[in-house]
């Protein structure tokens, strides 16, 4: 194969193909090397001097040299010793078993010599060539033509001995050619982990099965199976139990496709095709052709989301998985295989943004998903092109009024001037893989910037920094804060981590032993956004926090929301039973700030103190307050 060919059919995923085209080569050099003549060696036994005169010359003329020992009684041993291509033997010659030297030679289970017998007469032809002798010789011995015959002899010999081999080899070569395309169908067809038809197979299917409908007028519906937390927990758990979990799953997808009853109006019985595909290492496909409407495709997705809510035990680990699954419908939402896919998808993506379920694909899934795909490929440019920075919000005593700490707040605004919301791509970030690089850069940033502003003399208590649950659950965050202290010169007492109470503190093990390991670091550990989770307040006791902040939907309706403020005045007393201090996020109004102070809360931040602020305005602002 040239190098060329050699590289595109690696590329295309043949390694195993080239490399059984690789040993067939060598097979076939092997062969050719079989007919090649060398040089042979011959032994003579003989007693007749003629024989012993004239056969080593005659012999030399055909490259064989004979070697004709004085002695030829103990003939086995000298066979033995030097493993000569020929023997030629005098038929009369007697061992001292009594039985003809030609015998011995020829039922001695380790000599593979040829031996050519020489003889008197007819009855000695016979019983040589009956015992198995390669040739024999007649007298009177004519050496010049007994030597052209062995060599004839052995030359077809040996070219029968290579067409045999030349013929296994052939035939090896065939059966290997066959495992190479099998491999090669195999590897293009279908995905090695799960079994299951991978995503070209899958797009082949589909393309199949819109064909099929459009004759008997029916419809195909696609579902695009994804996982929230998938990628987390895949990673977390190291490939080989991630390989089983997608196992797992596929057969859970097959099982369900098997237990979807067939419809039981008449018009829909046509012909029903259902497939499951993996279509990479986070999502499936399923196909269902003549779906039978939006009863069944409603029961096929509460099946579908039943069967995917059981844990999945790998290697005595229970995984909890919530399914994300988008459906598109052929001929409905989309007339291409392509564009099909990529709605059932988005549809997906939708679901997934919502924390799981089930979504039908319609058009504003589409303009929301193509946003963040817009936003996500952004996003990794701009961490690289350092578009990200920090905002910081002053976080103010209720009583005194002085700065007692720092929120630091991502920003990002892209080169054309456009500002994205953390709000947006923090999700997006968190979704796709990049909040760990963009969680490491506020912190980097906020505690090289608070050793800053510490160097210039501003004596700010503390900074604080948003972590997100993605960072929490990476089981290498205590090692990354850790690090940026050092780095930062700090204090641990000096940085105060925020942690929303939405979706995290749900009784998750993992993340309250992280909290656990932060708290042993010294750092602070608060609860943000206080009251917009629904799990908080039943683990409150249990957790190693330091502070809780408000949600400002609680702040919002102080004054004018009797249940928002009763609500609000219940937490600040909570707080202090419970020994933590209290910040109330969001205060925009001085009758805002009277009511939490007359509540007894401890800080407030909002924009009626000041907005996120650049870091030299920010320093400013601290200034003036000294
Ligand atoms: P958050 O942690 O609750 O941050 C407070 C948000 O409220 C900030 O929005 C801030 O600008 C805004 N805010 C402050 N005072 C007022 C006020 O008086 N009125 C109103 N209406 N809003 C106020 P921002 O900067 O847009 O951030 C939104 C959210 O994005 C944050 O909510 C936080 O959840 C997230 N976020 C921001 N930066 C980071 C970060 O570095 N890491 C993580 N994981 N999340 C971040
Ligand atoms: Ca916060
Ligand atoms: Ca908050």
């Amino acid at each position: 194969m040239t190098d060329s060919a050699e590289k595109a059919a690696e590329q295309a995923g043949t390694v195993e193909f080239t490399q059984n085209i690789r040993q067939l080569s060598m097979r076939a050099d092997t062969v050719d090397d079989a007919f090649d003549e060398t040089p042979g060696t011959a032994v003579l036994l003989c007693k007749d001097n003629g024989s012993r005169k004239w056969g080593p010359k005659w012999l030399s003329q055909v490259s064989l040299q004979a070697t004709v020992p004085s002695d030829p009684s103990n003939a086995l041993e000298i066979v033995r010793s030097t493993t000569p291509d020929l023997v030629f033997v005098e038929a009369t010659l007697v061992g001292g078993s009594g039985e003809p030297v030609y015998r011995t030679l020829l039922d001695a289970a380790d000599v593979n010599t040829r031996v050519v017998v020489l003889c008197n007469g007819s009855r000695e032809i016979s019983a040589a060539l009956g015992a198995g002798a390669f040739d024999v010789a007649c007298k009177p011995y004519e050496w010049q033509a007994i030597s052209h015959r062995a060599r004839n002899a052995m030359r077809l010999n040996s070219s029968e001995a290579s067409l045999a081999a030349s013929n296994e080899a052939l035939s090896e070569a065939i059966e290997l050619a066959n495992t190479a395309r099998e491999t090669l169908r195999s590897q293009q067809s279908f995905e090695p982990v799960t079994g299951l038809p991978n995503k070209s197979k899958f797009i082949d299917l589909l393309r199949r099965g819109m064909r099929a409908v459009d004759k008997d007028r029916g419809s195909l519906a696609v579902i695009v199976v994804g996982f929230t937390r998938f990628r987390l927990v895949i990673e977390a758990m190291g490939q080989e139990q991630a390989d089983q979990v997608l196992t797992e799953i596929g057969q859970t997808l097959s099982g369900c496709l098997r237990d979807t009853p067939q419809p039981d109006a008449p018009e829909s019985r046509r012909l029903r095709t259902a497939v499951v595909a993996t279509l990479d290492q986070f999502r499936f496909g399923l196909m269902l052709t003549n779906s039978g409407g939006e009863d069944e495709l409603a029961h096929l997705q509460q099946l579908l989301l039943d069967a995917l809510s059981r844990p999945i035990q790998v290697s005595g680990q229970t995984v909890h998985l919530s399914a994300c699954l988008g459906l598109a419908l052929y001929p409905q939402d989309a007339d291409d295989v392509d564009s099909l896919l990529q709605r059932a998808d988005n549809a997906m993506r939708d679901a997934q943004s919502r924390g799981g379920g089930f979504k039908y694909y319609c058009a504003e899934t589409d303009a929301a998903a193509a946003r963040k795909l817009r936003i996500e490929h952004l996003l990794h440019e701009a961490l690289d092109r350092r578009e990200l920075s920090a905002a910081y919000q002053p976080i103010v005593d209720v009583t005194s009024n002085r700065i007692v700490g720092a929120e630091a707040l991502l920003r990002w605004r892209q080169p054309d001037g456009t500002v994205v919301p953390p709000d947006e791509f923090i999700e997006i970030a968190e979704e796709s893989g990049l909040m760990i690089r963009t969680g490491e850069f506020i912190l980097r940033e906020a505690c090289s910037q608070f050793r800053d502003w510490q160097d210039r003399g501003l004596g700010l208590p503390l900074i604080c920094v948003n972590v997100s649950k993605v960072q929490l659950a990476s089981g290498t965050f205590a090692a990354t804060v850790r690090h940026a202290l050092e780095s930062s010169r700090m204090d641990p007492a000096e940085l105060e981590l925020e942690i929303s109470e939405r979706g995290v503190l749900a009784g998750d093990d993992d993340v309250i032993s992280q909290l656990h390991e932060l708290k042993a670091l010294g750092v602070r550990l608060s609860i943000d956004d206080f009251g917009t989770g629904d799990s908080a307040i039943a683990y409150l006791k249990e957790l190693p926090v330091d502070v809780l902040k408000i949600d400002r939907s609680y702040i919002a309706g102080l004054n004018d929301d009797e249940k928002d403020a009763a609500i609000a005045s219940a937490m600040i007393a909570l707080a202090q039973r419970l020994g933590l201090f209290v910040v109330a996020e969001g205060v925009e109004s001085i009758s805002q700030l009277e009511s939490l102070r007359a509540l007894g809360c401890d800080a407030y931040q909002g924009f009626l103190f000041a907005r996120p602020l650049d870091p030299d305005a920010f320093a400013l602002r601290a200034a003036d307050l000294r």
